[in-house]
């Protein structure tokens, strides 16, 4: 390791992770509770698995925040509305019952299927050991918490920083402060990890956080990569590695 490396890495207090499909594995699940619907809905079988999975995700992306955030509609209302536009994809109309009944068959597989992603349980315990962890999620506090927690997570972070918290969403800076001052660090003095290029690379950018993507999915980055990308979790060493730094831009720059 290079002398200036070690200089760097001393800088790290604090390492900020986003929670769906960073620190959970939202899509695991998500993909559990698809495939039930599949098995009870012959109408979801006449496209294949992947179409339903990327129709099903760009609703949740769509939907979700803007219209439960801005109160138009409850998390409850957002969820039916994503199952009916889902099921109208394969020509389907779905009363308000069944509507409650599809979401609820869902809920029951992905509740099944909850997990951590994997390798996460061990990056958090090094880097908890010499750093502030905290999860800074696009999602209610509360629910996060209750994630975390089910898939053996919330012992190891040390503050859950949702919308509601924070007042905003990433990318937004706001709420990367808001998490900085939770944890006690300055923006040169932590990292966020996340899988999402918009609200976690470009977003704690911004805020002056140095950002490390997590791409699990294989593919090319929208724009220059980042200074870090991580694949996995695992093996754990040089997954902490990387997160730890050196201290660079997300162009791969050093920082002066
Ligand atoms: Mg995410």
């Amino acid at each position: 390791m290079p002398p200036g490396a070690r200089a760097d890495r001393a800088r790290v207090r604090a390492v900020l992770f986003d929670v769906d499909d960073t620190l959970f594995d939202h899509r695991y699940a998500s993909r559990a509770g698809l495939a039930a619907l599949r098995r009870t809905h012959p109408a979801l079988r006449t496209v294949d698995f992947a179409t339903v999975d990327r129709r099903y995700r760009r609703l949740l992306e769509s939907s979700w925040f803007r219209r439960v955030l801005a109160g138009e509609i409850t998390p409850a209302e957002s969820r039916r509305h994503r199952m009916r536009a889902l099921f109208r994809s394969v020509g389907v109309r779905l009363g308000p019952d069944a509507a409650t009944e599809v979401v609820d068959e869902y809920r029951r597989a992905y509740g099944r299927h909850r997990r951590a992603v994997p390798g996460a349980a061990a990056v958090l315990d090094e880097l908890g050991a010499r750093a502030r962890i905290a999860a800074v999620s696009n999602n209610f506090t509360r629910d996060q918490a209750e994630t975390l927690g089910a898939v053996g997570l919330l012992d190891r972070i040390d503050r859950v920083i949702g919308v509601d918290v924070a007042g905003c969403a990433k990318p937004d800076p706001r709420i990367y402060r808001r998490a900085l001052a939770e944890v006690g660090a300055r923006p040169g003095e932590a990292v966020m990890v996340g899988d999402n290029w918009t609200a976690d690379v470009v977003g704690a950018h911004r805020a002056g956080i140095r950002p490390v993507w997590f791409r699990r999915e294989p593919g090319k980055p929208p724009v220059a990569p980042p200074a870090a990308v991580i694949r996995s979790f695992r093996p754990t060493a040089p997954a902490v590695e990387r997160i730890l730094g050196p201290m660079r831009g997300p162009l791969g720059r050093a920082r002066p």
